[in-house]
């Protein structure tokens, strides 16, 4: 089965999801190899050598003027482009937000359905069935696919990224025709995130503030926390809506979706939706003042009290054992 994989990567570092996605491709290609598609922004270098080990044959990076910023729709057409050209039965991609809206607009060009969020997928009977995270994580649905091209996205940090033997791929440069309308979207400035530099997607740690940090400035203490941790700062939509805090640092359905090794919770209810961006954390941490609060069914720990006295309470006592 001939599958394309499309690849998210930032100057040749490939992100996990990305790798999540190869994965479940490999299984849906039964053992054909995978090619690949990314876009080459100016000289950067493509990801080829990080791609070793994940099946893939060819990776075809598309190049040109369209690609210096990130342009969904200039992406979309690039991977139609090639998707016919290689006559793949499957298009397969990283169920991240950026993955999710170029893999939107490649059904939309394509005029085929869109399987987002799959956990599973398999190919049987001229058809693709798929197994695929609904309703913000709260429900598994699984359902057929009925198309000549299969579209997929696999939902981030749900199947574990497994290795071959294969080495890097060979790459083709490739410059696809593009429609005038594909560069109506594109990115046009870029603003740092507050979080350090710390991304909230792939930190190991996170520290997030709910409406219990009761203003902007009751942040102070989770920054603090978090700069002591080395780990990014979060936030539940209750502070993004009261702005508080940028959306980039919300977690959850409509914000960011992490799987850090700790998460801490503060002031946060956990919500569904909120949960559904961060029940892929290996532990939570959740400081609440209510021992009735939905997210102690989820937290692994937790401690009752007002996050105002056992936020600085935490940070005076990691300051006290490193020092002693
Ligand atoms: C379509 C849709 C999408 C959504 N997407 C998201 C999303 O992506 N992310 C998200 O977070 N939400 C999302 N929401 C909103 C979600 O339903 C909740 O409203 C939101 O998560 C609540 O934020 P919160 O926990 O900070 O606030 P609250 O629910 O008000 O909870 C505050 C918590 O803080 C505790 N608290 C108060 N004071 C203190 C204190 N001094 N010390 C310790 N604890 C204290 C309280 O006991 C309470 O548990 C979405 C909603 C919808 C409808």
């Amino acid at each position: 089965m001939s599958v394309l994989v499309y690849v998210e990567h930032a100057a040749g570092v490939v992100d996990e999801p990305s790798l999540q996605a190869l994965t479940l491709a490999r299984g849906l290609a039964g053992g054909d190899a995978l090619q690949a598609v990314c876009v080459r922004v100016g000289a950067t270098q493509s990801p080829a050598d990080a791609l070793a080990g994940h099946g893939v044959e060819t990776l075809h990076a598309a190049a040109g003027e369209a690609f210096a910023a990130h342009a969904p729709c200039a992406i979309a057409e690039a991977i139609v482009e090639l998707s016919r050209r290689l006559s793949a039965s499957a298009v397969v991609g990283p169920g991240t937000e950026r993955g999710n809206e170029v893999l939107a607009h490649v059904a939309g060009l394509l005029d085929l359905p869109l399987a987002a969020n799959c956990v599973a997928a398999a190919s049987s009977d001229g058809g693709t069935n798929v197994t695929r995270v609904r309703w913000g994580g709260s429900l598994l649905e699984v359902a057929r696919v009925h198309a000549p091209t299969a579209l997929l996205t696999v939902q981030p940090h749900a199947v574990p990224i497994e290795t071959t033997s294969s080495g890097a791929p060979a790459v083709e440069t490739f410059t696809p025709t593009l429609s005038d309308a594909a560069l109506a979207l594109r990115v046009a400035e870029r603003l740092g995130a507050a979080t350090g530099g710390i991304s909230l997607a792939d930190a190991k740690v996170v520290v997030s503030g709910g409406r219990g940090a009761g203003s902007a400035e009751g942040f102070a203490i989770v920054e603090e926390l978090a700069g002591l941790l080395g780990a990014a700062v979060g936030c539940s939509r209750a502070v993004t809506m009261a702005g508080w805090r940028p959306h980039t640092d919300q977690v959850g359905q409509t914000g960011t979706k992490i799987a850090p090794d700790l998460y801490i919770a503060c002031g946060i209810s956990g919500a569904t939706q909120h949960m559904a961006g961060c029940k892929g954390a290996k532990r939570i941490l959740a400081v609440n003042s209510d021992r009735e609060a939905p997210i102690l069914a989820s937290a692994d720990y937790a401690v009752i009290g007002d996050m105002h006295e056992i936020v600085p309470a935490l940070s005076v006592a990691i300051r006290a054992a490193r020092s002693s």
